[in-house]
């Protein structure tokens, strides 16, 4: 797709040059035996695999950068990338991988000094971090001004399946949104309306679209500041799909945590005082269901449930079902909703997984995200080399 990003065909010659990868290591990490951090499960590294090994096996010295969970600028012991560093040297012997980028300040803040610390001695730059590329820091925004850049191959993948969706897929075309809340992802919704034929609604983000239409959603959460929305948007002509029946179970006295087996009910219609709706009932499955199931193109972000107990999973399991079923092209994105689908061993049944939940919602509603207008500058296309000669061409570097 002619997105004016380059990809790594684009780069030149490799041999003997040094790149620099920005990746997305992020990995879950679990408390080791020795006490010592250890990855719970290593898939963004085995994911980052092809771009490293293409440049690796084309002679370029290769260097990767990521960040690692939250040190918000501080030197974290815990969150050091050495487990990281280990496993993929296991995997691809000789490759660097700088600490971890989130332990300077610079990094977060976009600071112009930490960027031409990274890109010293560095040829080439490589973004395959999509799920940061909503974010204005550093290691994204800075090395394509002064290097030829270009998209890796998970970023490629990412562009042409979104590319797709923001272009309008095959009709019918229907959305399904779950997840925690209205307000982030009520502006991604709006967008989508435009293009999709019906957007179909589970999760405690259904709850506010219930309440706007004046249903009893018990002790559930309604974001009151985003009732308004819920309004328009329903009244805005698009299909819209909300839970007929929710699962719920009785609000634990003192806000404890709830048994592992709780006491669940299913309601139709409104959901009483002191009772939490934690899940779609079974009823509003299979309506989902047959809606996802006979669509030419699918988009789904976010759980329908709190899929993270098992009494409260099974509505997230059947729209994954279903999404898995249905023939057209489809999409999945979210970060939880990648670690339901994950969880349930249907990681390979869509189309596309996305692996930047932020990013993918920003990238819809926006039609672009800040590191890939920083990434287009790096075009070699139209950038030109450091320290080369102006061809008349449109250059994007400081003189
Ligand atoms: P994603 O990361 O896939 O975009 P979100 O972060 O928006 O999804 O939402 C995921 C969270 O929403 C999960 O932790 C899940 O437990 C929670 N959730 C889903 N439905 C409900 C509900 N009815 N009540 C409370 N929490 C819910
Ligand atoms: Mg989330």
């Amino acid at each position: 797709m002619d997105d004016d990003i380059a990809d790594l065909e684009d780069l030149g010659p490799l041999e003997g040059k040094s790149v620099l990868v920005r990746a997305d290591l992020n990995v879950p990490l679990r408390p080791g035996e020795s006490g010592t951090p250890e990855i719970a499960d290593d898939f963004r590294i085995t994911e980052s695999l092809p771009t490293i090994r293409w440049l690796v096996d084309r002679g370029a010295r290769v260097t990767v950068a990521s960040h690692l969970g939250r040190p918000k600028g501080r030197i974290v012991p815990e969150l050091a990338m050495a487990p990281v560093r280990r496993r993929l040297s296991e995997l691809v012997p000789g490759v660097q991988v700088l600490e971890n980028l989130r332990f300077d300040p610079g990094e977060e803040a976009n600071d112009p000094a930490f960027g031409a610390r990274l890109v010293e001695g560095h040829d080439l730059y490589v973004n395959d971090a999509f799920g940061t590329c909503h974010r204005a820091h550093a290691s994204v925004m800075y090395p394509p001004t002064v290097l030829p850049s270009a998209a890796g191959r998970l970023l490629r993948a990412e562009l042409d399946a979104l590319d797709a969706i923001m272009s309008g897929p095959p009709r019918p075309f229907t959305v399904v949104a779950g997840g925690a809340k209205v307000k982030d992802k009520i502006g991604t919704l709006r967008a989508l309306a435009a293009s999709a034929d019906r957007l179909v609604i589970g999760g405690a983000m259904a709850l506010t679209f219930l309440a706007a239409q004046s249903r009893g959603v018990g002790s559930g959460t309604v974001e009151a500041d985003q009732l308004e929305a819920c309004r328009v948007l329903l009244g805005s002509g698009i299909a819209v799909d909300l839970p007929s029946d929710l699962l719920a179970t009785p609000v634990v006295a003192g806000g404890g945590s709830r048994p592992a087996a709780p006491e669940v009910r299913s309601f139709f219609d409104d959901v009483p005082e002191g009772w939490l709706p934690l899940d779609i009932g079974p009823d509003t499955s299979t309506r989902f269901r047959q809606e996802i199931e006979r669509s030419a193109s699918v988009l789904w972000n976010g759980p329908m449930g709190v899929f993270e107990e098992p009494a409260f999973a099974e509505g997230t399991r059947e729209i994954a079902l279903a999404v898995a079923a249905c023939p057209g092209f489809t999409v999945v994105g979210g970060g939880d909703t990648v670690s339901a689908v994950r969880a349930m061993g249907l990681a390979g049944s869509f189309g596309h997984l996305s692996t930047g939940g932020g990013a993918m919602l920003e990238l819809v509603q926006n039609g672009d995200l800040p590191g890939l207008a920083a990434l287009r500058q790096g075009n070699p296309r139209h950038s030109r080399p450091p320290g080369a000669p102006a061809e008349g061409a449109v250059g994007t570097q400081a003189v």
